[in-house]
C-alpha cells in the first residue's frame, strides 16, 4: 500500500502512460490488490484490477458455499454487494473520459456463472474495472489516491466481508437458487418441459426493463386441472401449473398476457434472483425460443423438412443464404435448435412467419400443393414429438388450426390460465386423423456439419485475437460483427462476450477434430464448466458469464462468410 502511494506520487502530472508502472501486486490490511492491466488512455476501457481476501478474514460460513450450486449463487450475491457497495460509496466523475469510474459485471435478473467474484476454501476474489484519472491525457495523482486508499478499501469492506452482509439476504439467494436448480431438474421426473409456481409475477416493467411489473401485475394461479405440487429442498411444498410433455397450445384474446408468459418460459431456462417473480418458474433446460428472423445468414442447414422445391431448384438439404426470409429462417431455427439436441421448442406467433405457421384450406385449394415450397410447422408438430420427443408450447391467438395437433390447450384470461382442453378438442373433432404425419419425408436432425477452422480466426489487422461486446447484441469477433438481438435467450452482455472467447476456444481447441460443430462446442463448454471462465482469457478479467450451448452454436450459425464442410 505504502508503494502505491509514493509510486502514485511521484508520477502526478505527468502523461497518462506513466500509470503504466503501476501494474502490480499491493498488500491492504484486509485484502490484495492486484492492477492487472493498465488502460492506455482515458478514453481506453477502464484498467482492470482484482481484490483478493482470504477465506478466513471474508468469513463466509461453509455452508453457503459447500455445494457448487451454492457456490455460483454466493459468488453471485457478493458480486451484487459489490455493485451496490460502488454505487453508495464511489464518487465517479474524477476527470476525462472514463476518470473516475468503478465497475463490475454483477449482471441483471439472472444469476448466471461469472468471472466477476471467484470464491474458494482458500479465498474471494472479485475482479472490477477503474478508470484512472486524468485531467486531458495528464496524471491525477490525488484523484487516483481517493480511489485507491478511500473508495476502494470502503467498497471492498462494505461489499464483500461477511459480516458487513445481510445473513438472511445472502441466505435467501444462495436457498433460492439451489430451489430453482432442483425444480428444473425434477421436471423431467414430472412428465414436464415447465413449471411456473402460483404467485408468479410474469409481467416486467417494459420492454427494456427485465425487473418485475410493480403496479397491478397480477401473480400466476394454476387452473386446478393442470395444478402440480412439487416438494422444494429450502421453500417445501409448492403449487403451479405444470406443462405437461407434448404440443401446449396457448391462447387467448390479445393483450391477455400470451407473450409475456412465453417470454417466461424463455427465461426459465435462467435462475432468476429473489424477488424477480420468476424464481419458480423453471423450463426444460435445453428450451429453444425459434423465430423468424429474416436477413439472418444461414448456413448448410437442411431444412427441407420444412422447405422443399424452392423457385429456380435451390437446394434445401444443404440450405445456404446471406439473407435468408421469415419462413426459411424460422426453418433454419428449428433444425439448428434439434442439432443441439433440445427437448422444447417454445414458438410465439408475434415472431413467427404466418406462412411459416398454417396454410389454410382456401390457399390449399388455390394454391397447388406441388407449388407450395413450405410445409406448415403444424404438419411436423406432432412428428416431432413422437418421433423426436421434442415438445412445442406455442402461443398462437389468431388461428384455430393447431386445436387438433395440441395435447394441452391453456386459455389466458385477463393474464389467468385456463385449462380448455376439451372444449378446443370438441371444436376440432376428429381432424386429428387428417394430419399427414408420416405422408412427407421424415424429418431427421442435421449431425455433421461444421465450419472451417481457419475462418474462425480471431484476428484483426495486428491483433492476434479481437473479442469483444457491442452491447448485448453485437459480439465483435475478429473481423466479424454478428448480431445476436434475435436470440432471445441469450440474456447478459457477459454471455455475449464469453460466447466469443468460446468460438476462438473452439477454434483453437476443437475445430479441427473430425466431429461436427456441435460436438465441438459442447465439449468447449464442458471444458469450461469443469475449470472455470477464465481459462477461456489470456489475462485477468472479470467480464464474463456462462452462455448455454444454445445461444453458443446460435453465434456461429449467425456468421457470414464461412466455409462448411
Ligand atoms: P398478448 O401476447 O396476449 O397479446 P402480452 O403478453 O403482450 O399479451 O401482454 C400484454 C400486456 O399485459 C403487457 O403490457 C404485459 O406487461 C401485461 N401483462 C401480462 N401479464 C400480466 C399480469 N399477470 N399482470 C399484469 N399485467 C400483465
Ligand atoms: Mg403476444
Amino acid at each position: 500500500m505504502r508503494r502505491l502511494k509514493q509510486l502514485l506520487s511521484g508520477i502526478d502530472r505527468q502523461s497518462y502512460q506513466a500509470y503504466k508502472t503501476l501494474k502490480g501486486v499491493y498488500r491492504y490490511p484486509d485484502f490484495t490488490l492486484s492492477i492487472d492491466h493498465v488502460q492506455g488512455d482515458p478514453f481506453a476501457e477502464p484498467s482492470r484490477i482484482s481484490v483478493r481476501m482470504p477465506m478466513q478474514q471474508a468469513g463466509y460460513p461453509k455452508q453457503l458455499w459447500a455445494t457448487p450450486v451454492r457456490r455460483v449463487a454466493l459468488e453471485d450475491f457478493v458480486a451484487r454487494a459489490l455493485r451496490t457497495a460502488i454505487r453508495e460509496r464511489v464518487r465517479g466523475g474524477r476527470g476525462t473520459g472514463k476518470s473516475g469510474l468503478v465497475e463490475i459485471c454483477a449482471g441483471g435478473q439472472q444469476v448466471l456463472r461469472r468471472n466477476a467474484v471467484i470464491l474458494n476454501a482458500n479465498a474471494v476474489e472479485a475482479r472490477l474495472t477503474m478508470g484512472l484519472p486524468a485531467a486531458g491525457r495528464r496524471v491525477l495523482s490525488q484523484e487516483a489516491a481517493e480511489m485507491f486508499f478511500r473508495e476502494l478499501p470502503a467498497v471492498v469492506a462494505h461489499g464483500m466481508a461477511y459480516r458487513q452482509l445481510s445473513p438472511q439476504a445472502a441466505e435467501l439467494h444462495v436457498k433460492s437458487v439451489e430451489d430453482q436448480v432442483y425444480l428444473r431438474q425434477w421436471l423431467d421426473s414430472a412428465g414436464l418441459v415447465a413449471f411456473l409456481a402460483d404467485g408468479s409475477i410474469l409481467p416486467r416493467r417494459s420492454g427494456i426493463d427485465d425487473r418485475p411489473l410493480t403496479e397491478g401485475a397480477l401473480p400466476l394461479r394454476a387452473p386446478e386441472s393442470l395444478a402440480r405440487t412439487v416438494k422444494l429442498p429450502n421453500a417445501g411444498s409448492v403449487r403451479g401449473m405444470g406443462v405437461p410433455r407434448g404440443v401446449t397450445l396457448v391462447v387467448g384474446g390479445g393483450f391477455h398476457g400470451k407473450s409475456t408468459l412465453l417470454h417466461a418460459l424463455e427465461r426459465g431456462v435462467y435462475d432468476h434472483v429473489p424477488g424477480d417473480g420468476r424464481e419458480q418458474v423453471a423450463t426444460s433446460p435445453s428450451a429453444m425460443k425459434v423465430r423468424a428472423e429474416d436477413g439472418r445468414a444461414v448456413s448448410r442447414v437442411d431444412i427441407s423438412p420444412f422447405i422443399d422445391r424452392l423457385p429456380l431448384g435451390r437446394d434445401t438439404q444443404r440450405f445456404t443464404t446471406d439473407n435468408a426470409s421469415g419462413s426459411t429462417s424460422q426453418a433454419a431455427a428449428i433444425m439448428e435448435a434439434m442439432e443441439c439436441g433440445t427437448q422444447l421448442l417454445l414458438v410465439d406467433e408475434d415472431t413467427s412467419a404466418t406462412n411459416f405457421m398454417i396454410r389454410d384450406h382456401r390457399m390449399q385449394s388455390l394454391v397447388a400443393k406441388e407449388k407450395e415450397p413450405i410445409t406448415p410447422f403444424l404438419h411436423r408438430i406432432r412428428e416431432l414429438f413422437e418421433r423426436h420427443g421434442v415438445s412445442t408450447v406455442l402461443v398462437m391467438g389468431g388461428s384455430g388450426d393447431y386445436f387438433e395437433a395440441a395435447d394441452t390447450v391453456v386459455m389466458l384470461d385477463t393474464y389467468q390460465p385456463v385449462d380448455v382442453t376439451r372444449e378446443a378438442r370438441r371444436l376440432a373433432g376428429n381432424d386429428l386423423q387428417r394430419l399427414p404425419l408420416g405422408t412427407v419425408a421424415g424429418l431427421k436432425p442435421i449431425t455433421t456439419r461444421r465450419p472451417r477452422r481457419s475462418d474462425l480466426n480471431a484476428g484483426y489487422g495486428r491483433r492476434e485475437v479481437k473479442i469483444g461486446a457491442r452491447g448485448q447484441s453485437a459480439l465483435l469477433y475478429g473481423k466479424h460483427t454478428i448480431e445476436l438481438s434475435k436470440v432471445e435467450q441469450l440474456v447478459d452482455v457477459g454471455q455475449t462476450r464469453a460466447v466469443g472467447w468460446l468460438i476462438h476456444y473452439y477454434a483453437k481447441h476443437g475445430a479441427q477434430q473430425p466431429i461436427s460443430l456441435v460436438a465441438g462446442l459442447r465439449s468447449a463448454l464442458s471444458e469450461v464448466e469443469d475449470r472455470g471462465l477464465d481459462i477461456l482469457l489470456p489475462w485477468t478479467a472479470g467480464n464474463l458469464a456462462m452462455p448455454r450451448l444454445h445461444e453458443l452454436a446460435a453465434a456461429v450459425n449467425r456468421m457470414r462468410g464461412l466455409q462448411w464442410d
